[in-house]
């Protein structure tokens, strides 16, 4: 029997590396006429990677003083060494950090990890861990709350001027700058990296010309990194310092001005983007379960080109059986 035309472009979506739920989800791709783009993970590859770790020698009154006596770090003594009677060394601060995020499934955290195992150190144990998306992560290690994030979601008050300093570098630089604190003390500050996909900028060109609008990029990243990449794949409209319900926000802002909008997202911190959107894809590899299971549609082959590619099919099919 011939298949009727939206189940068939499923099975060809499935060709192309993309599984749609459902055929109620293969039309809908193809009534989109806007696209938001999150980046870490989708317009980028996903594996970041640490670039720069420093250590805050903390000067002023909240510096490390109170941390460095009796009471203080001792138990990390064999990760800071002797020579830094101030603070961490660059290796203390990674294994605080890595073992904080241990537990997370974030990209950052995969980065944070790797980038101690690499340096051959050896993690703390690590409890009561929580992670809030689109900010960071708090476990306590070794005895200590460690939180490891967003440098402005994590210092509640106005940054200290050796925090800023560090960050506004990193940052200048096109990083994502994380900020790591031990038991509220900033320690230290990474600085991550990570790739624009290959196939970013070619995707940004398909999707405008087929929607007839450039796609958005929402981000919780800092807004230069953001900027930066932004730029690189050729996307102007940019938001970034979004929190989960601010990309919801920035969704909803669109579709009440009669778009229908295709978020494409990995993270836990995209699923309510993705529920709230006219059509919701993630990405496979690098995608968080919650991603998956929340999102009409899962990127199997790890390819952006594949977006653009399944919007065209949805709309032959519906030629098809309109
Ligand atoms: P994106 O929207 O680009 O995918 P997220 O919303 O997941 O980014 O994260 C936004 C920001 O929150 C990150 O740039 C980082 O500063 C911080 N963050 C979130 N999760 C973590 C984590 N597990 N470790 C460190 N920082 C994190
Ligand atoms: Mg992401």
């Amino acid at each position: 029997a011939t298949m009727p035309p939206l189940l068939s472009a499923i099975a060809n979506a499935g060709r192309h590396g993309v599984l749609v739920k459902s055929a109620v989800v293969m039309e809908r791709l193809g009534q989109i006429d806007a696209v938001a783009l999150d980046k870490t993970g989708t317009l980028t590859e996903g594996t970041p990677r640490v670039t720069d770790v420093r250590p805050l020698t903390g000067a002023g009154p909240t510096g490390l003083t109170g941390l460095t006596g009796p009471t203080g770090l001792t138990g990390l003594t064999g990760l800071t060494g002797a020579t830094e009677p101030a603070g961490l060394t660059e290796d203390g601060v990674l294994s605080l950090a890595a073992a904080a995020e241990h537990p997370s499934e974030h990209p950052l955290a995969r980065a944070i990890v790797a980038a101690a195992r690499e340096r051959g150190l050896v993690l703390p144990d690590v409890r009561d861990f929580s992670s809030a998306p689109g900010v960071g992560v708090t476990a306590v290690v070794d005895g200590r709350t460690v939180a490891v994030g967003a440098p402005a979601r994590l210092l509640a008050d106005a940054a200290e001027p050796a925090v800023a300093m560090a960050v506004g570098e990193l940052e200048d630089g096109g990083r994502t700058a994380v900020l790591v604190q031990c038991d509220g003390v900033p320690v230290g500050v990474l600085g991550i990296a990570d790739r624009l996909r290959p196939d970013a900028a070619a995707t940004v060109a398909a999707l405008t010309t087929l929607t007839g609008t450039a796609p958005a990029l929402l981000t919780g990243d800092n807004p230069r990194a953001a900027a930066r990449l932004a730029a690189e794949a050729g996307i102007t409209d940019v938001r970034a310092g979004l929190l989960p319900q601010d990309k919801v926000a920035a969704v909803r802002e669109r579709e009440a001005a009669g778009r229908k909008v295709l978020v494409v997202g990995d993270g836990v911190n995209d699923a309510p983007a993705l529920a709230a959107a006219h059509t919701g894809l993630a990405m496979g590899r690098a995608g968080s379960d919650l991603a998956l299971e929340t999102a009409d549609a899962v990127i199997v082959r790890d390819e952006l080109a594949t977006v653009p590619a399944v919007v065209a099919l949805s709309r032959a099919a519906r030629r098809l059986v309109v």
